[in-house]
């Protein structure tokens, strides 16, 4: 009796064995990491994904037109940020560091992050404004997910938007460029080849505090080489990894800032617009 309840029991193993060899999935589709996406990370309030979900489907790439949103000259009640001369617009800030003068390199009229000195951060300060950025991949850049070529533009110091390598790498959904990280994917992926120009035109309403309680977010709508990828989308709260963002109350303006996250990025032809709200000035 016991020997063939035994014999029993093996048959039930056996027969629950798995197959011996299962097919290995692509790299792609593996999960848990900075290229594919996480599954132990929280919900975003609002949304059926998690922060940086490995199952949502990352945008369909889009190939912009020929030299779109490149060169575009600033109107004349703009701010010049950057006109690929000198950084005397900005200041440098190092993680835990006092502020000091920027370290990034400035030549053939554009500027290019040196990993670790800290990121750029304007002199004057803004809220509602129109933004102008271009940026560029170096062809020499490596590595892979959020390490090949991760910047990002700043709002206010907090609210960012991704930069990244994005038109051969791959990263999860609300990591790309164009992306609100961690909370919107663009549309669609419009991202130039490694080593062409990109260009970001921003259109962002600063949130809104009473004393300490946010009464409106902060609210942005992108084009990304002249293709809408963000329409009026909300910020969570400052930009975090792995988590949902908060609000934190703070002034009517605030400094932009340009991400040094320890990889080298150009930008240039950088300029800016306040903008009144109709009824407001
Ligand atoms: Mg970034």
């Amino acid at each position: 009796m016991r020997v063939l309840f035994v014999g029993a029991m093996a048959a039930a193993l056996w027969s629950q064995q798995p197959p011996a060899a299962a097919p290995a999935k692509p790299a792609e589709e593996l999960a848990g990491d900075d290229t594919n996406g996480y599954t132990d990370t929280p919900r975003i309030p609002g949304q059926r994904w998690r922060v940086h979900d490995v199952d949502r489907p990352r945008p369909p790439k889009v190939t912009p037109g020929a030299g779109a949103g490149l060169n575009t000259p600033p109107p004349s009640d703009a701010i010049v940020l950057f006109n690929g001369k000198d950084l005397s617009q900005w200041i440098s800030e190092a993680r835990g560091g006092k502020p000091q003068a920027p370290k990034w390199k400035v030549e053939n009229g554009y500027v290019e992050i040196v990993p670790k000195t800290g990121r750029l951060v304007t002199k004057e300060k803004f809220g509602d404004c129109q933004l102008h950025v271009e940026w560029m991949i170096p062809k020499s850049a490596g590595g892979t997910g959020q390490s090949r070529g991760n910047s990002g533009v700043e709002l206010m110091r907090r609210y960012e938007i991704q930069v990244l390598e994005s038109n051969q790498n791959l990263t999860y959904a609300d990591g790309g460029a164009g992306a609100i990280y961690g909370v919107w994917p663009p549309m669609v992926n419009p991202a130039r080849p490694q080593g062409e120009w990109n260009a970001y035109d921003i259109f962002f309403q600063a949130p809104r505090f009473e004393g300490e309680t946010l009464v409106q977010p902060a609210v942005l709508t992108l084009f990304f080489n002249g293709v809408l990828v963000q329409d009026h989308k909300a910020y969570l709260g400052t930009t975090v990894w792995r988590r949902v963002g908060t609000y934190r109350a703070h002034a009517a303006e605030e400094p932009l800032s340009l991400q040094d996250h320890n990889q080298a990025v150009r930008f240039r032809n950088i300029w800016i617009r306040r903008l009144g709200r109709s009824g407001e000035n």
